[in-house]
């Protein structure tokens, strides 16, 4: 396969097939959304070439945007339907709020790196998505304001443990996806039932650290 930018749409497509599909991620919405969003708009002009490759890549001030796989799959464990209201902490370069503004009705997002802030942003009205707003700020605390959330995803990771800020903006029954760990980290699912939490571990991951008041 030919890697210059001829067509990122068959590329987009291909990803989606050998990268998700394959995989194991069979949520259509899911599926759906990851032929949708252009990835490739999303990372820097000159790693366009690689923006299928199945890989993070670097946006600049140390931050990665996430492999599709990874995406597609925090996306899958959100359950998402159509109707909610979304949280993700760290925006970084917007795509993974884009995959979430393709199913759910709103996505409230916050980056802690302001120049980061400004270009995910900037990109996402550039494509059109009127349901996702961005916020600079400390999303280790959560978006009181917005609270409850259908679904919280935290693209980097907690040291120790999921903030209780996040779990308390968690609506019941609502889903929170997020790496957790040092070196080692492991994806997990926290499902809120009343005041109960119930935590499951899905699969190993490496992102950047969580930083922040509640780190
Ligand atoms: N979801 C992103 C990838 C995120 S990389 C994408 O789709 O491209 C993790 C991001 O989390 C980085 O941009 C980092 O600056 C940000 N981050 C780290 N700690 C944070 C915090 N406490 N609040 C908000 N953003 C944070």
């Amino acid at each position: 396969m030919t890697m210059d930018m001829g067509d990122p749409r068959a590329e987009r497509l291909e990803m989606v097939q050998r990268q998700i599909v394959a995989r194991g991620i069979t949520d259509p919405l899911v599926v759906s959304a990851m032929r949708t969003v252009p990835r490739h708009e999303f990372v820097p002009e000159e790693l366009r070439d690689l923006a299928y490759d199945d890989r993070p890549l670097p946006i600049g001030r140390g931050q990665t945007i996430s492999q599709p796989y990874i995406v597609a799959l925090m996306t899958e464990l959100a359950e998402l339907k159509g109707e909610e209201s979304v949280l993700e902490v760290g925006t970084g370069s917007g795509y993974q709020a884009a995959v979430l503004a393709e199913i759910a009705a709103r996505v409230y997002t916050i980056e802690l790196v302001e120049p980061l802030l400004r270009a995910a942003a900037a990109t996402l009205v550039r494509l059109h998505y009127r349901n996702v707003f961005p916020r600079l700020g400390d999303g280790s605390l959560g978006w009181k304001e917005m609270a409850p959330f259908d679904a919280i995803l935290v693209t980097a990771a907690a040291a120790r443990r999921i903030p209780k800020e996040l779990l308390d903006q968690l609506a019941d029954g609502g889903r929170l996806v997020a790496p957790v760990g040092g070196e080692v980290q492991t994806l997990s699912v926290v499902r809120r039932r009343g005041k109960a939490f119930e935590r499951r571990d899905v699969t190993a991951v490496r992102f950047v650290p969580l930083l922040g008041a509640a780190e």
